[in-house]
């Protein structure tokens, strides 16, 4: 375990608060510590008040923010006279806890500090670090872990056995610390959960936390359990698209809305996936209660969406009725799945989820495996785990959650995405919630947007090659494909048919048209197991219904592609696949209109290139938003009856009309 720590980066941070965004950012950017929104710290700093008298402040992680990135804002100040004055009630249920800070925390519009803001509280050092180490999380989840961690740590660490995070853990911890800490403490080890560390200083706290951490990692080695052996070579996994997208079909519908997949093939995963025991292994629990909440309790194995929903209505059954307080069933979905053909695919509403949920099974598998190790991989009973997954701030979270956007869950694939009209299609379909497979012959594509809804694939949607594997990666990122958006074109200059060659010919129908062909051909199965059926949008050209001259190649290439897609509503109307066209001109921001073209169109009407771009019945330019905005529409509910529709977007044509 590294110690971060670099005294020319923390003189930057000068408060005793900015200390603590500086080592709370060493523990966030350390994944075997914390991941993504786990752990937390605080400090504890004495202030005046509007009246000018003194006030205990305990500055705690604010829920929503990571330690990784945390900033002062981060940080809920709490009053801390209420806080312990909490910690001495009997009983107190966490929605009341969590009041009792919201109305105690000296910043109204702060962030609601962490729940274990009472903990932090009742433990007697300016700073106090929380992190869910992997090693101390192997080490708690072993058959004699207990035994193990006092073996590690002698007094130098209270030892708290599982109780939930909330009010009664807080009390908990409380107690026993009064009872057992000596001078000689430097931390405390929550079975099953994780590891706390204190000091006078930010560097205090984080020193010992490494060096606890560091210990436990230490003792795994000479266990000979913290390398785990080497994943051999396997001959290269299928692509599996079809399956996969069928899968994503399945998972939607036991979790009553469309799911994202993500799929993970690495050797670890390969080698996890084929263990000879990874039933008894992966179906025990989480590695500490934190990653429930995102994970669910167990992964699915294979590929039984039907067997997986049943076991987790039977679970929910079986404890619902020792709940605390009244609870609702979550969606019945997993959020892992591992199989050995398909490896680990992890599931989320959208792409981040399902790749923090990634990520946090990368850790479970080593961390199961190291356990596995030591002696005996052995998780909390399920009883517990349960209790934490249906833990009434989660179900008040459920209770009070807004309502998604529109394309949540969903996967569009636009072509020509890196400029115009197809970019703006791109950023329309993001805005609704839709993950984003963008294509374009541009490498500008691949790092349009660096986010995880969003792939940018280099292709040249006339290659079949380059298409088919480029729809391999789509489902491979996000499992499947609900929306197709046929954007990429090209409009080579006026040419008369006199002077048309059969190579520009042969290139605009190759492009504007065949390349569709097989974008459609190949999309279809994927669209057709769209969890909310298929959509595919053509984005046409007013050129379909009046053609211009010198435009031959243009307007023939487009028209035939607007009868493609008559036929495409026809045949695929059985499917719920709609299709529908737009019909834009006069779009001046995209890249087919070079200053060139332009120029020679405005001439050819005998018009400025001003008057050129208002020529319309409502004198309106229009924008790629405007086209992109359609776009999104034709996809959305609004549209949700129509296929094969044609719709101009262009401010109003005498010829069209
Ligand atoms: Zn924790």
């Amino acid at each position: 375990m590294k110690n971060l720590w670099n005294d020319q980066e923390a003189a930057k941070y000068t408060t005793d608060l900015e200390q603590r965004v500086y080592s709370s950012r060493l523990l966030g950017a350390d994944p075997s510590l914390v991941l993504h929104g786990g752990g937390n710290t605080s400090v504890k700093a004495r202030e005046t008040d509007i009246f000018g008298e003194p006030v205990d402040i305990l500055y705690v992680k604010g829920s929503g923010w990571d330690l990784a990135s945390i900033e002062v804002p981060g940080f809920t100040p709490i009053r801390m006279d209420h806080l312990v004055k909490l910690a001495g009630l009997e009983a107190l249920s966490d929605l009341q806890m969590v009041n009792e800070m919201k109305t105690h925390q000296t910043i109204a519009s702060a962030p609601s500090g962490s729940v274990e803001a009472i903990l932090h509280a009742a433990l007697p050092y300016r700073y106090v670090d929380h992190t869910h180490a992997d090693a101390v999380v192997t080490i708690t989840n072993t058959e004699g872990g207990e035994g193990r961690i006092r073996d590690i740590y002698g007094d130098g660490v209270v030892i708290i056995p599982y109780i939930m995070p909330g009010f009664d853990l807080a009390r908990l911890v409380a107690e026993r610390f009064a009872a057992e800490a000596t001078e000689r403490t430097q931390g405390m080890v929550l079975m099953n959960h994780g590891i706390f560390s204190f000091g006078e200083t930010a560097r205090e706290a984080y020193d010992r936390m490494i060096s606890l951490v560091d210990k436990a990692e230490r003792y795994l080695a000479a266990q000979n359990a913290w390398e785990l052996p080497k994943a051999a070579d396997k001959r290269a996994p299928s692509t599996a698209m079809i399956e996969i997208a069928e899968l994503r079909h399945q998972v939607s519908a036991v979790a009553e809305r469309p799911m994202l997949l993500r799929r993970h093939t690495g050797k670890a995963v390969m080698q996890f996936c084929d263990h000879p025991e990874l039933a008894r292994l992966s179906q025990q629990g989480p590695a500490t209660p934190d990653h429930v909440i995102r994970t669910k309790r167990v992964p699915m194995l294979g590929r039984d969406v039907a067997a997986y929903e049943e076991a987790y209505r039977n679970y929910f059954e079986e404890h619902a009725a020792h709940a605390r307080t009244p609870v609702k069933m979550l969606d019945p979905a997993p959020r892992v799945i591992l199989d050995p053909d398909l490896g680990m695919i992890t599931v989320g509403k959208t792409a981040k989820e399902a790749s923090i949920n990634a990520d946090i099974y990368a850790h479970t598998m080593q961390i199961i495996q190291r356990a596995e190790r030591l002696g005996g991989w052995k998780a909390l009973p399920a009883r517990d785990i349960f209790d934490m997954e249906y833990w009434e701030l989660e179900q008040a979270k459920l209770r009070h959650g807004g309502s998604a956007p529109e394309f949540q869950g969903e996967v569009v694939l636009v072509t020509g995405a890196a400029s115009g009209i197809g970019r703006a299609c791109v950023d329309s379909l993001m805005t609704r919630g839709a993950a984003v497979v963008g294509l374009d012959i541009d490498p500008a594509i691949e790092s349009l947007y660096p986010r995880p809804d969003f792939l940018g694939l280099v292709a040249d949607v006339s290659d079949a090659v380059a298409l088919r594997s480029a729809l391999e990666q789509a489902v491979k990122r996000f499992g499947g494909l609900d929306m197709l958006v046929l954007n990429a074109g090209v409009f080579p200059g006026g040419t008369r048919i006199a002077e048309l060659s059969d190579r520009v010919w042969d290139q605009v129908m190759r492009i504007n048209l065949d390349a569709n062909l097989m974008l459609m051909r190949e999309c279809y199965p994927l669209l057709r197991v769209a969890p909310r059926y298929g959509r595919v949008v053509v984005i046409g050209s007013k050129n379909v219904p009046a053609p211009g001259p010198g435009a031959a190649a243009y307007s023939a290439s487009k028209a035939a592609l607007n009868q493609l897609a008559r036929v495409a509503a026809l045949e695929w109307g059985a499917d719920g696949i709609r299709i529908n066209s737009l019909h834009p001109d006069a779009v001046f921001d995209t890249g087919l209109w070079t200053e060139e073209v332009l120029q020679a169109r405005a001439k050819h009407y005998e018009m400025t290139v001003e008057a050129y771009k208002t020529k319309n019945l409502l004198k309106t330019a229009v924008s790629s938003r405007d086209v992109a905005e359609l776009a999104a529409a034709m996809c959305g509910s609004l549209f949700a009856k129509t296929t094969a529709s044609q719709i101009p977007v262009d401010g109003g044509n005498d010829r069209v009309i």
